[in-house]
């Protein structure tokens, strides 16, 4: 407080009594010190009580004002939402509550507009602390400047104008969590948007919540199949593990997430996809496609749409982490893709700007490397002390004419611990997934690749390395020898190998074997575009007539060297029959 005295302002019907006034008069020096006044003020619309202001705390004993007190208390633990079952709850919480005698701190909106707030007089606010503005809108603090300071909201902004109040909470954002949460489409701030009903909460997270240490960590060690040969030979993900999936404009970076979440079928992962500023149609038809592939039972859908405001589809990561946090706890094993944070940083920009923060290099601001580094940093191992769950990251991030060297691409890439590089070209040529082998990396997954996949994987990149080199020599000669030549035929089926379909992921024996045998040059003779029948009908021979290879693959995980000769010797046996 300044040197100025502080007066205490009395709104009531009636003029205090001698009594009472002696009694505020204590309270207001206890609370404010030596010398504080009071004065009184006639207000004939003060029906029962009183109402006390100090400055910008205001301490409200009218009926109304502890009405409406308990009122945000209960809109304050469910949210804006006015659902039948609001009265048990109110008869619930009503049983062990006294009104607040804690000063209301209550600021005013100075100007409004494009989902964000300017408030001035909230001057203990702190940092991603929830505002309560009329009407039961939620906003949240983003901005902390001298004299006022700047927020996000989240509901509809209509029912705010300039000079309504606003109030603070004390509380920081958060989304409700819970196992029932599974199977359904929710927005960012955790109701369901697929008309499915009300899903039963079971606890309350933040948005933001840190990292866990170093100690409450271990290494990544176990595998996160993704099903799909190229990823899981050469660029293997752990559990735990952040790898990037960058790529141009319809490149099938989704394709490669939604094969994830489908191959994690009857592995007991958890999968969260965070949809940020797409449009609906698409993440309905995602929907759909998950529900076919009885994929959509272990996986939740967090859509931040294209139609969302800024706020909104900013915190979307932030909410679906949290979620992804509840289920780790619990010893679960989750999978989270963010698609993707191009859209993110462009959120937050906007936000930025109209926050009037100064822009830095791409309009985007100075802390822009934050925004992703704080979320990408959640994803880990925990110990086996507390309980061993995982959260693997697979953010997304869109580049414009493969310029992986833009200011969000680098960002992101040096967060995350290796990226899956696909490229137009090869995704035009029918490349696909259209991998660029060269330019992928996995920094950790190679010590949670199975024994099995690893042997089984040898030489698959170097060879495809070869390929390539020699492709750019030898494109403009016509006279090859013969050991180019077989190089050359060698590379390009391994290419076609490579080819994958969408929502078919091949289990570990699969891979295995395919893997084997092409190696081996089993499909040297075979024209490449009969390649993936033959692929197929391989593959269904071991299935039928070896299936105990198969079984041995999948629960030990191993193969010997003799495993690989029979292997290759059952599938030339079967080549001889054709
Ligand atoms: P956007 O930039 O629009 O988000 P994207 O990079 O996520 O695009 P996808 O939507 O995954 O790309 O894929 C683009 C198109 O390519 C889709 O129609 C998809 O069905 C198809 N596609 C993706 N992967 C494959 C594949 N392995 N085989 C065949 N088609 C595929
Ligand atoms: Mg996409």
């Amino acid at each position: 407080m300044n040197n100025e005295r502080v007066k205490g302002v009395l709104y009531a019907a009636k003029k205090p009594t001698e009594a009472q006034e002696d009694k505020l008069i204590e309270f207001l020096v206890s609370r404010y010190g030596e010398g504080t006044e009071l004065e009184w003020v006639e207000d004939a619309s003060v029906k029962e009580g009183f109402r006390l202001e100090v400055g910008n705390n205001v301490y409200d004993w009218t009926n109304e004002g502890r009405l409406s007190q308990f009122k945000d208390m209960i809109v304050n633990a469910i949210g804006k939402k006015t659902s039948d079952n609001i009265i048990p709850l109110i008869r619930e919480n009503i049983k062990d509550w006294t009104p607040n005698t804690a000063p209301t701190e209550y600021g005013v909106v100075t100007s409004i507009g494009d989902g964000i707030a300017t408030v001035s007089g909230l001057r203990s606010a702190t940092y991603g602390e929830i505002l309560l503005f009329s009407e039961g809108i939620r906003g949240m603090v983003l901005d902390l400047r001298e004299d006022e300071i700047g927020c996000i909201l989240f509901d509809d902004t209509d029912e705010i104008s300039e000079g309504s109040r606003v109030k603070r909470t004390g509380r920081s954002a958060g989304v409700p969590v819970g196992n029932d949460f599974l199977g359904r489409v929710i927005n960012p701030l955790g109701l369901p948007i697929d008309g499915k009903g009300d899903i039963e909460t079971e606890d309350y997270r933040a948005i933001e919540s840190p990292a866990p240490g170093i100690i409450e960590r271990q290494p990544v060690n176990r595998p996160m199949e993704t099903g799909i040969l190229c990823i899981d030979s050469m660029f293997p993900i752990g559990r735990g593990q952040r790898e990037l999936i960058i790529g141009d404009r319809q490149t099938g970076k989704t394709a490669i997430a939604l094969d994830t979440i489908v191959n994690q079928k009857g592995k007991d992962v958890i999968c969260i996809y965070v949809a940020i500023g797409q449009k609906a149609s698409l993440i309905s038809q995602m929907v759909t496609n998950l529900k076919k592939h009885g994929a959509m039972e272990y996986t939740v859908i967090v859509n931040a749409s294209a139609s969302d405001s800024a706020p909104i589809q900013y915190i979307a990561p932030y909410s679906g982490c949290s979620l992804a946090e509840f289920f780790m706890h619990q010893g679960r094993d989750v999978l989270i893709v963010y698609d993707d944070l191009s859209k993110h940083a462009i959120a937050y920009r906007s936000l930025s700007l109209l926050l009037d923060r100064s822009p830095g290099r791409e309009a985007y601001p100075g802390d822009v490397f934050y925004l992703h580094s704080r979320l990408l940093e959640r994803a880990a191992h925990l110990s086996d002390e507390l309980g061993g769950g995982s959260i693997t990251a697979l953010p997304i991030v869109e580049t414009q004419a493969g310029d992986v060297a833009a200011y969000i691409p680098t960002n992101i890439i040096s967060i995350t611990d290796g990226q899956i590089f696909l490229e137009s070209e090869l995704f035009f040529e029918g490349q696909r997934p259209a991998v660029n082998v060269g330019l992928s990396v996995s920094r950790v997954g190679g010590d949670a690749q199975t024994k099995a996949m690893k042997k089984s994987s040898g030489s698959l990149r170097l060879d495809l390395a070869q390929y390539r080199e020699m492709e750019v020599f030898t494109q403009f000669s016509s006279d090859l020898d013969e050991a180019t030549q077989k190089q050359l035929t060698y590379g390009h089926g391994l290419m076609y190998i490579l080819r994958q379909a969408q929502y078919k992921p091949y289990s570990q024996h699969q891979q295995v074997i395919l893997l084997t045998v092409a190696l081996n040059k089993y499909f040297m003779d075979v024209p490449v575009k009969n390649i993936q029948g033959e692929i197929a009908r391989l593959l269904e021979h071991f299935e039928i007539a070896h299936s105990d290879i198969c079984s041995k693959i999948d629960s030990t995980g191993l193969i010997s060297d003799d495993d690989k000769q029979i292997i290759m010797k059952y599938a030339l046996e079967f080549k001889g029959q054709n």
